[in-house]
């Protein structure tokens, strides 16, 4: 379905998991995808050659998110390449499950840096530079409802990037872009399943009324949904996508 050709997407966090799901459903539906990622440069290589060799146009675009100046200069290359941008999807994030007794400085701050200050950083670039007409999509989680030990520090990056979302759609106004936020809930992904039990996995794909994980494509359709022209009534939203969990 290419309805979208001439319009370009930044999705942080694309090498794998579902912001890679996400890049590869935009490109489907039309969009340029730009696909940042940090470390993995092999894995975004790989799916922006496999976007192209479907017809599609993909950049791959190496930005810690937590670093404003590298956020600069990939919104930069992105213009250059592609004359603009439309969509942002702060797909971009890091968990590890600890104790909060446990957490050490470093790890509060690398949460924070990269879950929440990583939004703002593209938040803040996007306000000056996204086109009018365009979709903004965050990411929080359904852990933010679970309440679930081990969570606090993840769930706290997460709040407030659902409390950026409702503040940053309504700063906005007048440019016809919407801003909001996807909060998955188990989804397989290394995020998810790395460090735990294959009983614990169970345990979590047993939460949900519908009795399974979540997929990454579970979740690309959602924002699929909500960079389209059907959601234009969607604003300043958090939409929980998790089965029913919470
Ligand atoms: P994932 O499989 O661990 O993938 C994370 C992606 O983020 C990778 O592409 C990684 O790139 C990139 N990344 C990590 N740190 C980065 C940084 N500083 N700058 C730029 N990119 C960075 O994670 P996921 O499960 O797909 O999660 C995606 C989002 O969904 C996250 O925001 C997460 O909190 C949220 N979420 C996930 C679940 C779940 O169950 N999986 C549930 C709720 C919410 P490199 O490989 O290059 O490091």
């Amino acid at each position: 379905m290419q309805q979208h050709t001439d319009r370009v997407a930044i999705v942080t966090g694309a090498s794998r998991g579902i912001g890679a799901a996400i890049a590869e459903r935009l490109a489907t539906d039309g969009f340029t995808v730009v696909i940042n990622y940090a470390g993995d440069a092999a894995s975004a290589e790989k799916l922006a050659r496999r976007i192209e060799e479907k017809g599609g146009r993909a950049l791959t675009a190496r930005a810690d998110v937590a670093d404003p100046d590298a956020v600069k200069r990939m919104f930069d290359a992105t213009e250059a390449a592609f004359g603009g941008i439309d969509v942002l999807i702060n797909n971009a994030g890091i968990l590890k499950t600890v104790a909060l007794a446990e957490t050490s400085d470093e790890e509060f701050d690398r949460h924070f840096a990269i879950n929440t200050k990583g939004t703002f950083n593209t938040l803040r670039e996007a306000a000056k530079r996204m086109r009018n007409g365009g979709r903004i999509v965050n990411f929080s989680s359904t852990t933010l409802a679970l309440n679930l030990p081990g969570y606090a520090v993840y769930n706290a990056t997460k709040a407030a990037v659902e409390a950026l979302t409702h503040v940053f759609a309504k700063e906005l106004r007048g440019r016809d872009i919407t801003v909001n936020t996807v909060a998955p809930g188990p989804i397989a992904t290394d995020l998810f399943l790395s460090g735990k039990s294959e009983e614990l996995v169970a345990q979590f794909a047993k939460m949900p009324p519908l009795e399974r994980l979540g997929q990454p494509d579970d979740i690309a359709s959602v924002v699929a949904f909500l960079v389209g022209p059907d959601a234009g009534w969607v604003n300043g939203q958090v939409l929980r996508a998790n089965g029913g969990v919470a």
